[in-house]
């Protein structure tokens, strides 16, 4: 089995808190993998670790079959993400933030990449827009061509439709769809919207605590606890004193 991503035993304490412990799992190739979890069960740290933020406190991370420590330069060339810890620069016009991204990430063809995901986006009619000034949908639009200007093996998307109204909520869904099913990507999807990840993920991590209490199929993981669907077994999760039983 080819793994594009592997986590092994992760750690991330801050001072006396433990944020993650111990947490392992895998992501293949053209997966999308959902990351389930009430508020401040360690989602963004997770991720914050995968994208090379944050240091963790212990455990192993690789991707692509590379670990940072070694091979910083080349993962950062290989990922990409939507974060709550970084936004686009505002005060730049959207084409602008796309162009400086662009060129950090040294892509040729940049205008026919730009072109392409700004088409694909609805974000033609934008590009000369202070970034600042769009609305949550527009931003976040743009945030999204901004994840996929380096054609990234690996995406990470950190609650990517939090604040978005439905029809833009769904537009983004319908997108990830198509560009997973066209570019093969594989994508790490935290998000609290059960609807999106019962339509996108195959398989979903459930994290409490910082540590993973149970993780399958959206049907298995309804059906193994007795529910009718996934929001029901959040609500067991997010409810029940400690771990699952
Ligand atoms: P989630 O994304 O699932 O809501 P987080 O990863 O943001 O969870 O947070 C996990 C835990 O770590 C929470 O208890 C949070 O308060 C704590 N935490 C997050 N960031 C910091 C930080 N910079 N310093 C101290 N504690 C933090
Ligand atoms: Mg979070």
């Amino acid at each position: 089995m080819n793994y594009l991503v592997e986590v092994k035993n992760l750690k991330k304490n801050y001072s006396s808190k433990e944020a993650v412990k111990d947490v392992s799992f895998n992501i293949k190739e053209n997966e999308i993998l959902g990351l389930l979890g009430p508020n401040g069960s360690g989602k963004t740290t997770t991720i914050g670790m995968l994208l090379g933020l944050l240091k963790p406190s212990g455990g192993e991370i690789k991707i692509d079959n590379m670990i940072f420590e070694k091979d910083r330069i080349e993962i950062l060339n290989k990922i990409n993400f939507i974060s709550p810890y970084i936004e686009l620069p505002k005060k730049l016009t959207v084409k602008q933030n796309l162009t400086v991204y662009g060129k950090l990430y040294d892509i040729k063809n940049l205008k026919e990449r730009i072109d392409y995901l700004t088409e694909k986006l609805r974000l033609k009619e934008l590009l000369n827009r202070i970034t600042g000034e769009l609305s949550s949908g527009q931003k976040n639009r743009a945030s999204l061509a901004k994840a996929l200007i380096n054609n990234p093996k690996v995406l990470f998307l950190d609650e990517p439709t939090a604040s978005l109204d439905p029809e833009i909520g769904d537009f983004v869904r319908s997108f990830l769809e198509n560009y997973k099913k066209e570019n093969k990507i594989s994508i790490l999807l935290a998000s609290h919207n059960m609807s999106e990840v019962n339509r996108l993920c195959k398989s979903v991590l459930m994290m409490k605590n910082g540590a993973i209490i149970d993780k399958g199929s959206p049907q298995f993981l309804i059906e193994k606890h007795g529910r009718k669907n996934l929001e029901e077994v959040f609500l067991k999760l997010s409810r029940s004193e400690n771990e699952f039983n």
